[in-house]
């Protein structure tokens, strides 16, 4: 994670910290390769594009708060009659995948940098937390809403969460580099406790809020700038900043062909016949990563 050469050398991991005299905790992220590849696998215009860059970085960040390795995290911004209908985005154990569903027709007919209420209208943004060992689920939903998605999430943990938080994230020109910060007040005592009440304007808080608000968005996309770096220039005056440890990120699906089987078994035979294609196969593509999986109706009988 040091500048010695390597390209990729600060690229494609979140970094957690914690700021113990200010109660206070967060990540920073950057993706690259990582980024490159999801979006290989769809042909999104610019815009789509830097929208599911900065969902994953959002992933990334909130899905490396969760504890144990196979914790689940999904972030879905939905819409009825958006441009976007649809993004979801999901991160388990380091791994990452992501898509967008649109209208590439009204998509083409927008301005060049079209607002977030411009391609989703009036949406609505879902964070799902699935706890691996306690089999445990916890959604939360709130109206899509600010300027962009990172403004959106910010939104969900103050108002839903009521977890004083601040999100950055940021893409570069090249669209091939992105990255991003989360920070979040805990109050002493209350990390894993249900919050009875809250103070946003905390001081421990307002302190880390203004520091936070310095972060530029050249450096959080910086390709050259180690995350340690970023952390040092916003915090070398708080008394301590205990680095956790740093978290590989990988592009992962789970798709599979038992998967796509049993979806497609789900319907009656006659059904099954009319998605046959003129080669005798059901074509089935996985929306995440485009993966194609050719079913033969009659290996669905056995
Ligand atoms: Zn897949």
């Amino acid at each position: 994670m040091s500048d010695d050469g390597d390209p990729f050398a600060n690229l494609d991991h979140v970094l957690g910290f914690t700021l113990p005299g200010r109660h206070a905790r967060g990540r920073v992220a950057r993706l690259g390769p990582v980024l490159d590849t999801i979006l290989a696998n769809h042909r999104y215009s610019p815009v789509l594009a830097r929208l599911l860059a900065e969902a994953l970085v959002l992933t990334a960040l909130l899905g490396t708060t969760m504890k144990e390795m196979d914790d689940q995290l999904t972030l879905q911004a939905h819409s009825q009659g958006g441009v976007v209908d649809l993004l979801v985005c999901d991160y388990r154990a380091g791994a990452l995948r992501g898509y967008v569903r649109h209208d590439p027709e009204r998509l083409a007919q927008m301005p060049a940098m079209p607002s977030l209420f411009g391609l989703f209208g009036k949406g609505y943004l879902a964070i799902t937390f699935d706890q691996a060992l306690s089999n445990e689920r916890y959604q939360g939903i709130v109206p899509l809403e600010g300027g962009s998605l990172a403004e959106a999430v910010e939104h969900f943990f103050v108002q839903s969460e009521q977890i004083p938080s601040l999100v950055r994230v940021a893409v570069d020109d090249s669209g091939k580099v992105a990255g991003g910060i989360l920070l979040q007040h805990l109050p002493e005592g209350e990390e894993g406790r249900e919050r009875l009440h809250t103070r946003l304007d905390h001081p421990e808080w307002e302190h880390v809020r203004v520091i936070g608000q310095t972060i530029k968005a050249g450096e959080l996309a910086d390709p050259r700038l180690p995350l340690e770096t970023l952390l040092w220039h916003l915090f070398h005056e708080e008394d301590e900043v205990r680095l956790l440890s740093t978290v590989p990120l990988a592009r992962g699906c789970r798709c599979s062909m038992d998967y796509v089987r049993g979806v497609i078994g789900r319907f009656t035979p006659e059904e099954q016949a009319e998605m046959v294609d003129e080669k005798g196969f059901i074509s089935v593509d996985c929306e995440f990563c485009s993966r194609v999986f050719p079913i033969r109706p009659d290996e669905l009988q056995i």
